[in-house]
């Protein structure tokens, strides 16, 4: 008997490499602007856009806001007259089409889906997530995934761990475990939800305090010992 028998994955960095596919999608985005593609413009990017997300975390901002806000901000810093709507229609098709896999990540999914149930629980653009999840290696593997934006609710809310409950037969919370490299989403959805928790940390950040972390892993190998 397995100790957890729901496997709730979370999706951007814990099994896919979202860095490699956000990096590529912003690239395009460049093309379309008549821009160069640089470290130093994604970063520039990057501090417009992650500051949106946290704001999302928070519930202070709409994903349908966020996603062309980023870019409608970028635009007006840089000073280019250029539609951020098609800025996040390029960003998110591209997106989309990038499903490369973090390491280990097919070969746990394969092994784990002999013995378990697999769930992508994921806070993401449905048709984003949905386009590069068929598309991926892991998907005969997984049994159904929930995303924020078709839940109407977002990680790390209740509401959102609930709707994913109410979905899956047999679900409880001591037969499931929240597997996710976000601390503000994962982590602490699963500490707002009751659920146990795993907290992928590949590069050891240091631990938090006021969370509750029932496992912790640098490498997605570790979970054959944890579940
Ligand atoms: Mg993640």
């Amino acid at each position: 008997m397995s100790r957890y028998t729901y496997l709730l994955f979370d999706a951007d960095d814990t099994l896919f490499d979202f860095g490699a596919a956000n990096h590529n999608a912003f690239a395009k985005v460049c093309e379309y602007c008549g821009l160069l593609y640089s470290e130093e413009l994604f970063a520039f990017y990057e501090s417009i856009n992650q500051p949106l997300w946290h704001q999302l975390d928070q519930g202070l901002v709409t994903k349908e806001f966020l996603v062309v806000e980023r870019f409608r901000r970028f635009l007006g810093e840089l000073g280019i007259d250029r539609d951020p709507v098609e800025c996040n229609r390029i960003q998110l098709t591209n997106l989309g089409l990038s499903a490369v896999l973090l390491p280990h990540a097919l070969e746990v999914v394969q092994t784990l889906a002999q013995t378990h149930k697999l769930y992508i629980v994921t806070n993401a653009v449905a048709s984003v997530q949905r386009a590069r999840l068929s598309g991926s290696e892991i998907a005969p593997y997984i049994t159904d995934a929930f995303i924020s934006e078709e839940a109407g609710a977002a990680k790390p809310s209740r509401a959102y761990f609930d709707y994913v409950l109410q979905r899956i037969d047999g679900i409880t919370p001591e037969n499931c475990l929240v597997i996710g490299d976000s601390l503000s989403s994962d982590i602490k959805g699963a500490n707002n939800a009751g659920l146990p928790c795993c907290w992928y940390n590949p590069k050891g950040a240091p631990r938090p305090d006021g969370l509750r972390i029932d496992h912790e892993i640098r490498d997605l190998r570790e979970l054959f010992n944890i579940v």
